[in-house]
């Protein structure tokens, strides 16, 4: 066994043990430490054959088995843990070493972590992983942020157990200073919301309009999986749905409480977006959907309201044709999501001066993350012919694309609307494309009103200036 490690992990649960792991796969010798130490050892006794392992008891122990500069990645609970860890290494630590959080820790924690450690001369690298625990053994999306120097160092370590996307590249890049890295994995998992969400839409429309069964909406996620929609979730999906439960012979799904849980990346990429001013519609309905399903005492309350029940087409074709407009209703929602985060992520690089290039994040989220798709090829192409695309939309193919599918996409939202099948995602989705388009918006009544009101007076369209209208009438 070595007695330096080029590399130290704390944290041993799930994502811990099997980032270790990969990085033990790949030919380091990784020091391993964990709170309850127990897990420390059943790391060394059940994998120890994989690789080469430091286990370490101490705190002081695992910092002494890291050779210098060290690096220490911490994968702990995120929120106070992440504090407690960093304060009992910290102080064993010199200038130089690297404390690597890889939890999924709120961004602005990561910017205050990282000023207080820069002050001991310690490099701080918030580091955004995807992937589960799977994604943490084979290849993980990896997102890190921090100093750049440091990724001089990491990067290569990183480029190594990272996933790698189809054309060989890592995925993994350095994101940004201080807290970009955080903050490109919350809207990922914010987008990764958006996304299930219209999945699970286009589901219930094929289930209550076209009247397929889980097993036959299966077979058409297969299909789908083979175009433009192949990407990870799409395939995930389909298993999901052909999976039957072996207590009742039912369609999984049956068995199911239909109430989405949720952890929090979502509503933090809603929360910052509505700090920043970024219209994140499709993501924000995604989170409210979650939110709106674990009502049950609401929902139970609400079982006679008025309202049509779903009636299923009766014809095959008719099934098949409406299968096929769902497809296209999927895929624009899908664009319009995308086009939403990376708005986000411009607003938020802009905001904190991050420089962030969105054709690296496009790339980086082509392998080992949970919104990986091919679609982000795409997206990347996009961002690489032209960084400063002002939006997705912008960009000639989505546009071309989008013009395609909005027909059908309409029509998908009317029969859901008729129906009353709710899909509050491709509803959004499409209400934003339309907002965007659109050459008048009522923002101009609304700004008559609030001079009306309030006197916050409003701009012309045929002079510069800020105007206020006397009104009449006694207030
Ligand atoms: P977890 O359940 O979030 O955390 C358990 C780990 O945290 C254990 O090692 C535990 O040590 C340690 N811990 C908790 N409180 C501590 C404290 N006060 N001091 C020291 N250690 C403490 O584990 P996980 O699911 O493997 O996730 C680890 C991190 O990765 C989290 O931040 C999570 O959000 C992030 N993440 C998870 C996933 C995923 O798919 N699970 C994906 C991406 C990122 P003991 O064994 O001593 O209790």
């Amino acid at each position: 066994m070595s007695t330096s490690a080029q590399i130290g992990v704390t944290g041993l649960a799930v994502m811990g043990r099997n980032l270790a792991r990969n990085f033990a796969r790949n030919g380091y010798t990784v020091a391993v430490h964990n709170r309850t130490v127990s897990r420390t050892k059943a790391l060394v006794e059940e994998f120890g054959s994989e690789g080469d392992f430091i286990g370490a008891e101490t705190a002081e122990e695992f910092v002494a088995a890291l050779e210098r500069p060290r690096r220490l990645v911490i994968m702990v609970k995120a929120g106070e843990p992440t504090d407690a860890v960093i304060q009992e290494f910290a102080p064993l630590l010199e200038p130089g070493d690297m404390i690597i959080d890889g939890g999924n820790a709120h961004f602005a924690d990561t910017r205050r972590r990282e000023k207080a450690l820069r002050e001991q001369g310690i490099h701080f690298v918030g580091m955004g992983v995807s992937g589960g625990e799977e994604g943490a053994l084979h290849g993980p999306s990896i997102m890190p942020g921090g100093p750049k120097e440091s990724y001089d160092s990491l990067g290569p370590m990183l480029e190594k157990i990272s996933a790698k996307a189809k054309d060989g590249a890592p995925c993994v890049t350095h994101v940004g200073p201080d807290g970009a890295g955080h903050f490109v994995k919350m809207v990922h998992n914010g987008i990764e919301y958006a996304d299930m969400q219209l999945i699970g839409e286009a589901y219930q429309l094929l289930r209550d309009v076209a009247g397929y069964s889980p097993a036959e909406i299966a077979d058409v996620f297969r299909t789908w999986n083979q175009g433009r929609l192949d990407s990870y979730l799409i395939e995930i999906t389909a298993e999901v749905l052909s999976h039957v439960d072996a207590a009742t012979g039912k369609p999984f799904v049956d068995v199911v409480v239909d109430e989405a849980e949720q952890k929090g990346t979502g509503r933090w990429t809603v929360q910052i977006a509505l700090d920043l001013g970024v219209p994140v519609s499709g993501i924000a309905e995604a989170v409210f959907a979650r939110s709106l399903s674990g009502h049950a005492a609401l929902r139970a309350a609400s079982q006679g309201l008025a309202g049509p029940k779903p009636k299923a087409l009766g014809k095959e074709e008719e099934a098949a044709a409406f299968a096929d407009r769902v497809e296209q209703a999927l895929y624009a929602s899908k664009i319009v999501s995308y086009t939403q985060g990376f708005h986000e992520i411009t607003a938020g690089s802009e905001e904190y001066d991050w420089d962030i290039d969105l054709g690296a994040v496009a790339s980086i989220w082509r392998g080992g993350c949970i919104i990986r798709a091919a679609f982000l090829d795409r997206i990347r192409a996009a961002y690489d012919a032209r960084p400063d695309l002002p939006s997705l939309l912008s960009d000639e193919t989505f546009a071309r694309e989008i013009a395609g599918a909005q027909d059908d996409w309409r029509e998908v939202v009317i029969a859901s609307v008729r129906q009353g099948v709710p899909t509050p995602g491709f509803s959004a989705a499409l209400a934003y494309y339309d907002g965007l388009r659109a050459d008048r918006l009522p923002a101009a009544l609304t700004q008559g009103q609030r001079d009306f009101f309030g006197a916050h007076t409003y701009r012309r369209v045929d002079r510069e200036g800020s105007f206020h209208t006397l009104w009449g009438g006694d207030r």
